[in-house]
């Protein structure tokens, strides 16, 4: 688990899917339901797989010498909210944020957004790694698999860190392509029908 945390935040790195330190990664361990989360202010570049520190669904940390990330709270609370999750991926990605800083939420403009769901709600601000934060997401987060976050970022989760990553990614590209979009025009929004269809369809594809 601290290979695939640290593989994929060197990945957030080189996409230059958050700026600086302000991503964080987790995964869940399904037999042991232990985490491990990326450490809180540390340059990816230079981490090993021993600053991936190791904690339980409480929070204590169980193996490592670095403090957890500064946003466990919300990661733990979405693993006790969703048992289905076993990923968070949280960025602060340019076009997403900037959507979250117009307060708003990300609309079926894009059939990419299947990931997420139908759309990405919007959860409203709270100062980072509070515990109100970490209510307020998981009161919104649903059945969605990603959220955008008011002021502050973009969160996706997922049955895989593969997924949760990707579900960020793409949350990432069709902020962009709203926002783009709505330089020229109103955006054509996807129906609710025409979602479903791409997500049924989202549950076949790729190499079985
Ligand atoms: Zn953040």
């Amino acid at each position: 688990m601290k290979n695939e945390v640290l593989k994929y935040l060197l990945k957030m790195e080189a996409e230059q899917l958050s700026p600086g330190t302000s991503g964080n990664i987790s995964m869940r361990d399904s037999s042991s339901g232990l985490i491990a989360i990326s450490p809180s202010g540390l340059e990816y570049k230079s981490l090993t797989h021993e600053d991936i520190v190791i904690i339980d669904l409480d929070g204590k940390i169980v193996e490592g010498s670095n403090r957890p990330s500064s946003e466990m709270d919300f990661h733990l609370a979405l693993y006790r909210e969703r048992s289905d999750c076993q990923a968070v991926v949280h960025t602060h990605s340019h076009f997403a944020t900037t959507l979250a800083c117009l307060g708003k939420e990300l609309p079926a403009v894009h059939y990419m957004i299947a990931y997420a769901g139908e759309k990405v709600p919007l959860a409203n601000y709270h100062t980072f790694g509070t515990p109100e934060l970490a209510q307020e997401i998981s009161k919104k987060i649903q059945n969605y698999y990603a959220l955008l976050m008011e002021n502050h970022g973009v969160l996706a989760i997922g049955p895989s860190l593969k997924y949760a990553y990707n579900c960020a990614a793409s949350v990432e590209f069709v902020a962009q392509i709203y926002l783009q979009a709505m330089q020229v025009g109103t955006p054509k929004i996807l129906s609710s029908v025409q979602m479903q269809e791409v997500m049924a369809k989202f549950k076949n594809y790729g190499q079985k």
